[in-house]
């Protein structure tokens, strides 16, 4: 059969076995392992194997306790951890799947104060300085190791991915950043890649000829004193010597000041580097980062960047992404918009993972959408995220639904976010949501100002009204100088060449990065993000860490809030502090602690702290008002006042702090049980 992607979904032949296709789930930390509910962890990968991927390579494993990232990590330590590991392989093989584990020793990442390294160097991201390996400790992580990947074979594992890359144990062995030592593990390269040869060449006597065992070595590694090109190579052409199938590709170490995966980041980003090494190595090589649609994946395999794709994220958004790919229905995969938030956010906040487009994803066995018991008749009336999360769940269930939206267009506050630089991504939600809405027997009312009297038929009203601009009360907030975000962001109003910002949430950052942005959002330019954040040719420099260049900002702009706290302290927890960094390469000026005393036509009058203190003008053009908002919950009310069943959602029932994926989440709950 033919199909639109030919380099994707052709099999690739590893010698002693055939992958059905040139995609793989790469591994992710959900949290899943360590519920222990082994049936949940099977489902989870069994989805995907379904889904038509072929091979997925599980969240890091510990090979040992010191090497766990965190106390209690999961590992296959005892002979009932590999009979539940069994539960997951057979469950994938009986769905058609593959599944590698993957060995994760942390080494000075490891969170606690057991943590070991080639040297006693603490990681700027952790609180412990690791213990230095003596000879006997160095041989006892590697047999740790072997055996990891022998009980792996024991339960039914395809194959193991060796964790070499990210700043990892293997890759602090790798660079004078990191390994100080003098002995026949540090000192020249051909010591410092002792330890990962040789843990690749153990791990391959441990397992036989007939697995698969990955290496990710890090190939970019975006740190100080990081490998040159020359030691990349070097590495990988010995990884392939110890008896590597496939390399993989890891880009920057957990420390680096480079963002590698949020959404500003340009897709595929990265698969330069690894189609560097290209021609160097016999065994396959697998790229990865910012790799979300079977359109990108095809182009880079078909560029010649590697002979595999990796993707994680996008098997959360959606398990069935390469089915759909080769049933040519890829606008209906929902797209990994790389916001991170109910990811990675979760997993450094000790949650279980999920996905904001997909709250069934790591939930697939307790949020199930099924047929309903009685079709029944819903209004949904808003088609901002909760809303159309809540009509496409309701009708996949049988329900008839009317969906009513005042705007011309669906999407609501998402279409706030694509206009922000950096957040292109969620252009590709709001049109996922276009199709699948399309596909779906959903009556759309767009254009529609809903009164009661329109509603009165239905057997019941989710409303999803979402929330309105909270009004903050400054004096002379009525001035024509004076815009709401809304004014900015979706009626793309004039704004002066000095900007006050009241307000620093997500909102009042997006805001700041639209009004700062000079020319066209680097996200769709890679070369020109490239020289903003200082990421270099590894060939040309260590690491591939340069100078960041930014760029000037268009303009002048002053970020306030009234907290006494850092700006930007609440946003997300991997994401936040690239907001913080592309604000302060523009020069932005961020202050907490602010009272708001008046607004006049030449700016905005604030003082400081509890006293009212150092009165200040903050001269601007324009003042923006992202003061966060309120429920927009007038048809809620008048429809409980005539006694109609009416459920509230998104914005419209808790406005604080809401965003799309609480919203999200609501919605498909509420409607799998109605
Ligand atoms: P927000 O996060 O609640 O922030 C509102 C801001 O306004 C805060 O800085 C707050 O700080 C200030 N504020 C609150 N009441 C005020 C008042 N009466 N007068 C003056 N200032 C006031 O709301 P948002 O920025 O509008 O964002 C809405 C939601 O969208 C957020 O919760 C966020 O999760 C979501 N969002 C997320 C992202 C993202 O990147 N994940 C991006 C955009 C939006 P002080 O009270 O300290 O002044
Ligand atoms: Fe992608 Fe965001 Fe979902 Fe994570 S939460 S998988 S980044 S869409």
């Amino acid at each position: 059969m033919s199909h639109p992607y030919p380099h994707l979904l052709a099999p690739l032949d590893l010698g002693f076995t055939t992958l059905r296709n040139r995609v793989l789930m790469g591994s992710m930390h959900t949290g899943l392992e360590e519920t222990r509910d082994w049936n949940r962890v099977a489902e989870f990968y069994a989805a995907r194997a379904r889904g038509g991927v072929a091979l997925m390579v599980t969240g890091g494993m510990a090979p040992n306790r010191e090497g766990g990232v965190f106390p209690g990590a999961a590992g296959l330590f005892t002979p009932e951890d590999i009979a539940n590991q069994r539960i997951v392989t057979d469950r994938v093989h009986d769905a058609g799947g593959r599944i590698a584990m993957q060995i994760l020793h942390a080494g000075r990442y490891a969170y606690g104060k057991d943590c070991v390294a080639p040297s006693a160097i603490r990681s700027p991201i952790s609180p412990f300085v690791p213990h230095e390996l003596d000879e006997a400790g160095i041989g006892k992580q590697i047999s740790d190791i072997a055996t990891a990947a022998a009980r792996a074979r024991e339960a039914g594992y395809d194959g193991v991915e060796v964790m070499g890359s990210e700043g990892y144990f293997l890759n602090q062995f790798l660079v004078t950043r990191t390994n100080r030592r003098t002995d026949r593990w540090g000192g020249s390269y051909e010591n410092r890649m002792r330890l990962p040869v040789e843990v690749t060449r153990r791990v391959r006597a441990a397992v036989g000829h007939d697995f698969i065992v990955i290496f990710r070595l890090s190939m970019i590694d975006l740190v100080p004193d990081g490998s040159s090109w020359d030691e990349v190579v070097t590495l990988a052409k010995a990884i392939e010597g110890a008896g590597a199938s496939i390399l993989n590709t890891g880009i920057g170490w957990h420390e680096a000041r480079v963002p590698t995966i949020a959404t500003s980041v340009p897709r595929a980003a990265f698969a330069w580097v690894t189609k560097k090494l290209m021609g160097q190595v016999s065994v396959p090589v697998i790229t990865s980062n910012r790799i979300n649609t079977p359109e990108v994946a095809e182009a880079v395999l078909a560029e010649g960047c590697a002979d595999m794709v990796s993707m994680a994220r996008p098997f959360l958004a959606d398990a069935e992404f390469v089915a759909k790919a080769r049933a040519g229905r890829a606008a209906t995969i929902a797209p990994c918009i790389a916001c991170n938030q109910a990811c990675l956010d979760h997993t450094f906040s000790g949650k279980l993972s999920s996905c904001l487009v997909n709250p069934r994803a790591c939930h697939e066995t307790e949020l199930r959408i099924e047929p309903a018991a009685a079709r029944k008749r819903f209004a949904v009336v808003g088609a901002g995220p909760a809303g159309l999360a809540a009509a496409l769940t309701l009708e996949a269930r049988g329900h008839g639904v009317v969906l009513f939206e005042r705007a011309p267009q669906i999407g609501g506050q998402l279409n706030m976010a694509r206009k922000v630089p950096g957040k292109e991504e969620f252009d590709g939600l709001v049109a996922w949501f276009g199709t699948m809405l399309a596909e779906s027997r959903v009556e759309q009312r767009l254009g529609v100002e809903v009164v009661p009297g329109d509603l009165a038929g239905f057997d019941a009203v989710i409303v999803a009204t979402g929330v309105r601009p909270r009004d903050p009360g400054i004096p002379g907030q009525d001035g024509a100088n004076v815009l709401s975000y809304v004014d900015v962001l979706a009626r793309g109003a004039e704004v002066g060449r000095r900007a006050v910002i009241v307000g620093a949430g997500g909102i009042g950052f997006d805001v700041a990065v639209y009004l700062s942005e000079a020319g066209e959002s680097a996200t769709l330019h890679p070369a020109e993000w490239r020289r903003e954040w200082g990421v270099a040719d590894p060939a040309a420099v260590r690491g591939g860490l340069a100078d960041a260049r930014p760029e000037a900002p268009a303009r002048q702009v002053t970020l306030l809030q009234r907290k006494a706290e850092k700006p930007g302290r609440r946003l997300g927890k991997t994401t936040g502090w690239i907001h913080r960094a592309v604000l302060q390469a523009r020069g932005v000026t961020m202050l907490g602690g602010v009272n708001y005393e008046r607004i006049g036509p030449e700016g905005l009058h604030v003082s400081f702290g509890e006293g009212r203190e150092n009165p200040t003008l903050i001269a601007a053009e324009s003042v923006i008002l992202c003061a966060g908002q309120e429920s927009e919950r007038g048809l809620a009310d008048a429809l409980i006042a005539q006694g109609m069943t009416v459920h509230v959602i998104g914005g419209a029932d808790v406005a604080a702090e809401l965003d799309a994926k609480r919203a999200i989440d609501q919605a498909t709950r509420l409607a799998a049980r109605l």
